[in-house]
């Protein structure tokens, strides 16, 4: 277990299509398991391959509902309803904007077995479920983002002044 380098946004990794995992070694058990301890680390909800430096369909999912998550080559395959909220991306530190993401999805994946699953997930899972698996895509939230990025700083700053 370690925690490894986050990758942040200009880096050239963060646009690249990951390729599928093909078969579960130690190599990748334990990419996992240290992607879990650097999401922790980070206090994110999720993280994907690339954000690690590892061009592989792997996303780790944790947004405290008593779950580890871990998605191996997913792809969402039924998504509906809309929400509005603030996003952040551990790529992008010190950021945060306003993105609509479909309200529930569902996605088929591989757990850590290879063995398929269907997950299915409601606003905040089904937002992180489509900002990690668009990273294995080489797509950012910023893409997405209506109006400004906003610097997450900036309102806490403001209200020290008042
Ligand atoms: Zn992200």
């Amino acid at each position: 277990m370690a925690i490894r380098q986050i990758r942040t946004i200009g880096d050239e990794i963060l646009t690249k299509e990951c390729k599928p995992v093909r078969e579960m070694t130690s190599r990748i058990r334990e990419l996992i398991d240290d992607m879990f301890d650097t999401m922790y680390e980070a206090n994110g909800v999720g993280l994907a391959g690339p954000q690690v430096g590892v061009l592989r369909q792997i996303v780790t999912i944790d947004i405290d509902d008593g779950n580890q998550y871990v998605l191996i080559n997913p792809e969402i395959i039924e998504e509906s309803g809309s929400q509005t909220a603030l996003e952040g991306c551990l790529s992008v530190p010190g950021k945060n904007g306003m993105v609509t993401r479909p309200n529930h999805v569902i996605v088929r994946a591989y757990d850590e077995n290879m063995e398929q699953f269907e997950l299915e997930g409601e606003e905040l899972l089904a937002r992180a479920i489509c900002h990690e698996c668009a990273h294995l895509h080489g797509h950012l939230y910023v893409e997405l983002v209506e109006g400004e990025l906003r610097d997450v700083n900036a309102e806490a700053t403001e209200e020290a002044e008042e």
